[in-house]
């Protein structure tokens, strides 16, 4: 702004609050609202700043108390007030203090008739309102009366004025003293009059923000307890619900529905969950005291002001917000501590775990490579592995699968071939199987197709005729010989005769081997079945789906229905169909409602009540021994029609938003399809919408949180087929004894003479389950000293998952690490035979197996007991440690420490590791950063990961070191042993929104592709280090080579500028 406008500002505000005569302010105010009507708002914040608001305010009070005011120069004066008004916060305190609210209330009061004068008021007393002070200081002195008089039912005069009446009141209503005020004298029978009057004569839509208006009066006064009632005695919900029910499409009504909604939501009487208590139905009894876990700090008030303003998610962005107030800013405890947290003395039994270190290999004979011949095929069910090509072409080559002589690598099918820019034309044209398209079709996001199952072979299908009862296919983790029940004797033989007929091979599974691993799981209930899909097996489809497009305003409809429930309740059944907990009636297969089944391994479903013929709301159980954590599920249901959507609503959800309201399904297995050749977990369901509901955790019980939120994940399926068994999961399942089914495959499938693949017991769990220590290396070159040297300098690499059970997916990449690691691809052969990978693929096995989302059998999150972990309470984290020290004390600390985990907020695979710089820097804080020495070597294997793995994103990695997160496995490594490069690895429970997979949701291929592409970033971090060998570089680049005529002349570029340090680029 010129020097020379704003002197002049100062004089035109001057002389206006100085001059008596009426003609030069009225010049005054038509040159300040020419001034104010061209340029933009920073010209009124200037005048703002200099005085403008209040030089108006005084001039306001000056004229309007003279005995007769003068209107020629009132209205241009509350004109340019409403404008100055809008933009200045302080205009409604500033007119507090220069009384002007009394002046222009009585000015009001005088014009009720004169309508040009009194909408000019109004729009003074709007700008006044919009501070909450103002507002309860206005509605002490009557304004809301006197606007309740303004605002008549339905009339064809003065709308404009009835309408800003109207938005003033709601400014008002903000106040809590001024809606109690307007509970006291029963505003709120008279508002819902008002508004149903003006909505039935509005035929063309005319009226809409006089409506708008009246309902955010509604809404304001429903933040209280006392409004709530009234709402609901004046049949409120009744009233709104009736007005909005058919006009949800109409766009022009959007500004009223939305209101609608969020008062209908506001107002929907709070109730407990149907649950008897909301402790965990399994408990087990732990060692130590169980600690009750820390009552939360009230997050929400109580119900008399619980404002909780419920937007509608549609529109909802999806980041998350980092606290940046939970930095650590002590450089002392973000400074390195290594330091030991038991007697040293106590690490020796970690020795018995590194046998890598002591063995002799005596049995080596001193020439490698020669021919081997299979003498390892001890393992009874070989024959169910396959011998021809691997059917998912994954990582897995023929020649390894046999376990015999490694051939020329398929070029197309390793590792390298695969890294993300190469990747995108790869996986986009991959065709589909055969038989594949039917079963597709109904999972795709179009509802309502039904799989005619045409390109089932007759053999099958008659089957299929026979088998009927899908409910048989229930499998019994006890086989028949062990058991006298003659039913018990008649499933097993029928699982045989399926497995006999059905059954195809698949790699790295099999039903028998997985059926002996289950018996042996211990489990806190005592769980006699097995899931079908874990016994049977996965298949991985051919390619990946797409995220679910939301359907616009698909959240309301769902919310709509749910209101419906109170107001027409004349379908509603609620009848418990299935409950872990209650004596339920026994399931009468001949009524028309679906069974549900989930006391098998990682299942969790606790009560499913059926509310409408096709609709069903379900309850997950909390994790054992707590009161908390519903988020997994993962259930059979069974008895369903074909072609009829169910709706489905998980209704006791925690977390405050999900990937559900971003394009993530949940997952599906059909036992039909499964015995029809496409034995697949996919992705399913539609109208997928997760949002806050009415329940509230009961305010009584000590310790328990109050008043605490519960959030709805509701969800539609058509199932393939009909009567059939379907499993529906959160994510992809991975059982423990999965686990243990696969390492055994994995250990036998291994050619000995060239891998060298050990598996062990770090330790017995709470539950009495085992949990596995894997060690992965190459075999010594001979047993000569040098070759045995080389061997045992070997530099570490410690892996370990699924600390939380409910992040499955960190087991789906853990498979990938594993198979790629004994896997023949030359980039696997390099990583064995530079490194000892010691891998822990499930620290939390007792979780895992009785369906727990976070924690342990003691109900704590043992991602959070790192700094001091106890050998009885939490020994898999106790012993994890004690491996990692004992390797830090023999001076083996591992060059990279990661632990996989699932997101459930955000999407892509990312890192997170640890900076003191970047902690400090983010956090502002005050040390100084200068004199701090860092290795930024954390970095890089982030960095490479971005180029290399097409699920992986740089992005969203963050280094900074939380308060909370102090008790890590991340953190503590990085501090207490001083592995700078110690991750966290989380993978998102929905897919990519970069890179070749943007769009997609992640499918196992993806996810086990992702624990692949993890080691060759690890090859490469090695190849890019200062230590790496010389012999390493050149058989890096002897690699790359031979893959050159394979790869696009791109995707070689991107792997030069990757792969290779400057000092190797010469040799090409
Ligand atoms: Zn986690």
């Amino acid at each position: 702004m010129a020097e020379q406008e704003a002197s002049g500002l100062q004089v035109l505000l001057q002389t206006l609050q100085s001059s008596l005569d009426r003609e030069s302010i009225l010049a005054i105010l038509q040159l300040l609202g020419d001034l104010l009507s061209v340029g933009t708002d920073r010209r009124i914040r200037y005048m703002i700043s200099k005085g403008g608001s209040e030089a108006l305010l005084r001039t306001l009070v000056d004229t309007a108390r003279t005995a007769s005011p003068d209107y020629v120069i009132l209205l241009p004066l509350f004109r340019l007030l409403a404008k100055v008004g809008l933009r200045d916060k302080k205009f409604g305190q500033k007119a507090l203090e220069l009384e002007a609210l009394d002046v222009t209330l009585i000015l009001a009061r005088k014009n009720l008739c004169h309508s040009q004068n009194l909408l000019h008021c109004l729009w003074a007393l709007r700008v006044f309102a919009s501070s909450v002070t103002t507002g309860a200081m206005l509605g002490i002195n009557g304004a809301m009366e006197l606007l309740l008089k303004v605002i008549t039912p339905y009339t064809q005069k003065h709308t404009q004025v009835i309408r800003t009446a109207a938005e003033v009141l709601a400014a008002l209503l903000k106040s809590k003293s001024n809606s109690r005020r307007a509970v006291n004298r029963s505003y709120v029978p008279r508002l819902l009059r008002l508004h149903q009057d003006w909505h039935s004569h509005d035929t063309a839509h005319s009226f809409v923000p006089i409506r708008r208006a009246l309902l955010l009066c509604l809404k304001h006064i429903a933040k209280l307890r006392s409004g709530r009632e009234a709402f609901l005695a004046a049949q409120g919900m009744e009233i709104l619900f009736s007005i909005i029910q058919n006009c949800l499409d109409d766009q022009s009504l959007e500004p009223v529905i939305s209101i609608v909604l969020q008062i209908l939501r506001q107002c929907y009487p709070k109730s407990p969950l149907p649950l008897l208590t909301t402790s965990s139905t399994y408990s087990f009894p732990v060692p130590g005291i169980v600690t009750s876990e820390a009552p939360r700090v009230l997050t929400e008030e109580d119900y008399e002001d619980d404002s909780e303003e419920e937007e509608d998610k549609d529109s909802d962005s999806e980041d998350v917000k980092e606290e940046d107030d939970d930095l650590e800013t002590d450089v002392n405890k973000l400074s390195s501590k290594p330091g030991l947290d038991r007697p040293e003395e106590e690490l020796m039994q970690y020795k018995a775990m590194c046998l890598e270190l002591s063995c002799s290999f005596e049995e080596l004979e001193s020439k490698p490579g020669d021919d081997l011949n299979s003498d390892e095929t001890e393992y009874a069910n070989h024959h169910h592995i396959p011998t021809a090509a691997s059917p998912k072409g994954l990582f897995l080559n023929k020649d390894q699968i046999s376990g015999g002589q490694e051939k020329e690598v398929l070029v197309q099918n390793s590792l390298l071939s695969r890294v993300k820019m190469g990747r995108s034309s790869i996986h986009l044209t991959s065709k589909r199987g055969p038989g594949m398209n039917s079963y597709r079709n109904v999972h795709s996001n179009d509802p309502g197709i039904d799989s005619s199952g045409s390109d089932v072979s007759d053999i099958q299908a008659s089957f299929l005729e026979d088998a009927g009862d899908m409910d048989a296919i229930s499998c019994p983790r006890i086989s028949a010989s062990f058991s006298n029940s003659t039913k018990t004797r008649e499933t097993a033989e029928f699982i045989d005769q399926l497995l006999q007929t059905h059954l195809k091979p698949m790699v790295f599974h099999d039903p028998y081997l997985y059926m002996a691993k289950a018996r042996r799981t211990r489990s806190v209930a005592d769980f006699t079945m097995m899931a079908f899909p874990d016994f049977w097996g996965h298949c991985p489809p051919l390619s990946a789906q797409p995220m679910l497009q939301r359907k616009c305003g698909v959240q309301r409809i769902k919310i709509l229905e749910d209101v419906r429930r109170l107001i027409q309740p004349s379908d509603i059944i609620n009848k418990v169909v299935f409950s872990l907990d209650e004596p339920w009636p026994l399931q009468d297969t001949a009524s028309d409602c679906l069974q549900f089944f989930s006391a098998f391994e990682s299942g969790n479903l606790r009560k499913a009540i059926q509310v409408r013929e096709f609709e069903y709301d379900l309850l997950v159980n909390a994790d054992v021994n707590s009161t908390q954590h519903q988020q997994w599920f993962y259930f059979k249901v069974s008895g369903m029609r074909a072609a009829v959507p169910y709706r489905f609503n998980i209704i006791n959800c925690e977390k405050p938003n999900s990937q559900f309201n971003y394009g993530m399904q949940l997952t599906l297995y059909s036992v039909k399809e499964a015995l029809l050749g496409r034995p697949t977990w996919v992705r399913t369901g539609y109208d997928i919408c997760y949002y806050k509901n009415h329940y509230r955790q009961r305010t009584a019980g000590a310790g328990a949180a109050s008043g605490k939120c519960y959030y709805t994940l509701t969800f539609a399926v058509i199932f393939p087929h009909a009567e059939d068994a379907c499993y529906l999961a959160y994510h992809y399942p991975y059982t423990y004894s999965a686990l243990m089914t696969h390492l055994d495959i994995l250990g036998k499938s291994v050619n000995r003479k060239q891998v060298y693949f050990r598996q062990e017991v770090l330790c017995q769990t709470l539950g009495g389950n085992s949990c596995p220590l894997v060690t992965i290396t190459a075999m010594p070159e001979s047993d000569r000293a040098d070759h045995l040297e080389q061997f045992r300098q070997r530099p570490y690499q410690v892996i370990t998952a699924r600390v939380h059970p409910g992040e499955s997916n960190a087991s789906w990449v853990m498979k990938g690490t594993l198979e790629f690691l004994v896997s023949s691809d030359p980039v696997a052969r390099l990583l064995r035979e530079n490194f000892i990978f010691k891998i822990i693929p499930m620290l939390n096995p007792d979780g895992v197996i009785n369906g727990n989302h976070r924690c342990s059998l003691r109900g704590e999150d043992l991602n959070r007991q790192w700094l001091s972990p106890s050998a009885h309470l939490q020994p898999t984290i106790y012993h994890a440690k004690g491996l990692l020290h004992y390797l830090g004390s023999i001076g083996r600390r591992p060059t990279v420490f990661c632990d996989f985990h699932g997101h459930s907020q955000k999407k892509n695979v990312f890192l997170y590791g640890c900076s003191i710089k970047e902690t400090l820097w983010q956090a502002e804080a005050t040390v100084g950063t200068s004199n701090l020495s860092e290795d930024v070597s954390y970095r890089t294997l982030p960095k490479i990961l971005d180029k290399l793995a097409p699920a992986f994103t740089m992005s969203s990695c963050s280094f900074l070191v939380e308060k909370s997160r102090a008790s890590t496995a991340r953190v503590v490594v990085w501090r207490e042993m001083g592995v700078s490069r110690s991750y966290t690895m989380e993978s998102s429970y929905c897919g990519c929104n970069q890179g070749p997979y943007q769009g997609l949701q992640f499918g196992t291929g993806e996810l086990e592709e992702m624990g692949a592409m993890f080691c060759l970033g690890l090859l490469v971090l090695e190849l890019k280090s200062g230590s790496c060998s010389h012999q390493l570089l050149t058989r890096a680049a002897a690699l790359l080579n031979a893959e050159e005529e394979s790869l696009d002349f791109y995707l070689q570029r991107q792997l030069l500028i990757c792969l290779l340090p400057k000092r190797l680029v010469c040799i090409f």
